[in-house]
């Protein structure tokens, strides 16, 4: 299958060609045509497979004949949850319609509201933006009553990001008659109730296994102390000789602390977290993408919006603290169809928190432990046994999933103990209470438990 046989003309075929794509990817053959047919389509397609340019390109096509630059009006908004994907989207927008006369505008926050209007003015056919910062312009003025294809991309984590309320606002702002095309990465209730309020008789395009990860990715856990982490990530860095790696940790603090730890072995690193400034991200991110910057160390909010090519290294340093956020952090490598490895780091808290993530991605993830950093046999976690007990008890997938993606216990660290007794324990039996030794109490393990996302 062609990209000429799915209808596309010739502007947007001159683009996708100049950027080297051949062939349509899955989502890309099933999308396209419904969306140049004006259905709405509701579609949950794994990150990296395609799906901006299964909305981007069609909608283009859709709003090709514009106006005079003076007479032109808003008529496609396309709204994502964090500001590196509205830009990404934005910069993809761009790439295909460089033979087109459409004008983009990207509206996110971090950059001053009155420059963007002075943009608006200029003749903006599309726009690209954040759901809070869109509210902000349409509450001084900006007209969207014409709009008419309304892309919702990443619906899960605008939702997880509390952007429920702007979505109901915006929602009733837009004409009666339009098309509405929502995308979601993983699937929920939430973004089903939620596809119920914007969507008109959709068409459901399903890609892939739910909550799959990507095939093309080999995954892998190590099992590492708590405090020997850093130095792990190091030598594997070093000793693998790693071109390029994207690191994840789940908390701003433990980033800040894990570059501190990285510089001290000479390694060039760059962070990319909440606490930045839209023009920090936005300076590391490039840093990174032409190699002056080899580690990025990230948090899952700045996860989302990263679009790296050929990106063959992702390391959890940390697993995250929602099992689906795994998903998303894994898709930023073996994109398009290209391989990519996924490493995590386990300590004896998250050896029990990756059961939650391989319910979630229907898989095992296999686990080894690197020569030198092995860990300690006798630690153990104050709550292991019931931990245990709990996840021998846990409901098959599907139940979980209808409970709505409760979070793991994983938030609330209980103390590392040490084993008194390192025999194996019978769960079902009662045990004497353990003498407890809280033992790593170096700086990592510390901070972990004083941070916020
Ligand atoms: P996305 O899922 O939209 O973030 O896209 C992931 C990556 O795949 C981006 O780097 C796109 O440029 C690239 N891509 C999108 N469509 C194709 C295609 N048909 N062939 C090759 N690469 C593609």
């Amino acid at each position: 299958m062609s990209f000429e046989k799915l209808g596309l003309i010739k502007p947007l075929l001159g683009a996708i060609k100049e950027l080297g794509f051949e062939h349509p990817t899955a989502i890309q053959k099933r999308a396209i045509p419904l969306v140049l047919a004006k259905e709405d389509v509701f579609a949950t397609a794994q990150t990296g497979t395609g799906k901006t340019a299964a909305f981007g390109l069609p909608l283009l096509q859709r709003l090709r004949n514009t106006t005079a630059a003076e007479d032109r009006v808003i008529r496609g908004v396309i709204l994502s949850p964090t500001r590196e994907l509205s830009i990404q989207i934005f910069e993809d927008m761009k790439s295909y319609s460089k033979h087109m006369s459409l004008g983009c505008a990207v509206l996110v926050g971090g950059k001053d509201l009155e420059s963007q209007q002075r943009l608006l003015k200029k003749g903006i056919d599309i726009i690209i933006a954040t759901p809070g910062r869109l509210m902000e312009h349409v509450e001084k003025g900006l007209n969207i009553s014409q709009v008419e294809i309304f892309v919702v991309d990443e619906a899960d984590r605008m939702l997880d990001m509390g952007f429920a309320k702007e979505l109901r606002k915006v929602h009733p702002l837009l004409p009666k008659r339009h098309q509405t095309l929502l995308f979601a990465a993983t699937y929920s209730d939430k973004v089903r109730k939620l596809s119920k309020l914007l969507l008109t008789k959709p068409t459901f395009i399903e890609i892939s296994k739910k909550n799959s990860t990507v095939d093309t990715i080999n995954q892998i856990a190590y099992m590492v102390d708590t405090d020997k982490k850093a130095a792990l990530l190091a030598y594997l860095i070093g000793s693998r000789n790693y071109p390029q790696v994207l690191v994840f940790t789940r908390t701003k603090a433990s980033a800040d602390a894990l570059v501190i730890e990285l510089k001290k072995d000479g390694l060039k690193c760059g962070i990319i977290h909440g606490d930045k400034t839209q023009a920090n991200r936005q300076k590391t991110l490039n840093e990174f993408k032409e190699g002056i910057i080899k580690v990025l160390v990230a948090t899952d909010i700045a996860s989302r919006g990263l679009d790296i090519e050929e990106l063959p290294f992702v390391i959890n340093y940390e697993l995250p603290s929602v099992p689906e956020d795994y998903v998303h952090r894994v898709g930023r490598t073996g994109r398009a169809g290209r391989n990519g490895e996924a490493i995590s780091l386990l300590d004896v808290y998250e050896k029990f928190d990756i059961k939650d993530i391989e319910r979630v991605i229907g898989m095992k993830i296999p686990k080894e432990t690197v020569a030198g950093f092995e860990p300690d046999p006798t630690l153990r976690r104050a709550d292991a046994d019931e931990v245990k007990l709990k996840n021998e008890h846990k409901k098959p997938e599907v139940t979980y999933h209808k409970r709505n993606m409760k979070k793991p216990s994983s938030n609330k660290r209980a103390e590392v103990t040490k084993k008194t007794d390192t025999k194996k324990t019978d769960t079902n039996k009662k045990t004497e209470p353990r003498k407890k030794i809280v033992t790593n109490k170096k700086a990592f393990s510390s901070k972990k438990s004083k941070t916020s996302k």
